[in-house]
């Protein structure tokens, strides 16, 4: 008796690195790399990469720097939003 067991499998978190913004194609001998965003290919994996970088991968916001005020009597002024 041979019995299968279904494995199943553990669903892997999908972390977003650079490759998976790019599909790798054939011209002539060489390795295309093709954005998947937008039309951009390049014949050099470092160029894709680079316009990846530049193009495609969100970069972390610049931290908001609030001010804090204080009124006359050195209180810390709080906004009041409507
Ligand atoms: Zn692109």
């Amino acid at each position: 008796m041979d019995k299968k067991i279904a494995v199943k499998k553990p669903e892997v978190k999908k972390v977003k690195t650079i490759k998976d913004y790019y599909t790798l194609g054939k011209w002539k001998k060489y390795t295309q790399y093709k954005c998947i965003l937008c039309p951009f290919d390049s014949l050099d994996e470092k160029s894709i990469i680079d316009h990846i970088n530049e193009r495609h991968v969100p970069k972390p916001p610049k931290p908001k720097v609030e001010v804090q005020l204080f009124d006359r009597f050195n209180r810390p002024v709080i906004k009041k939003d409507k």
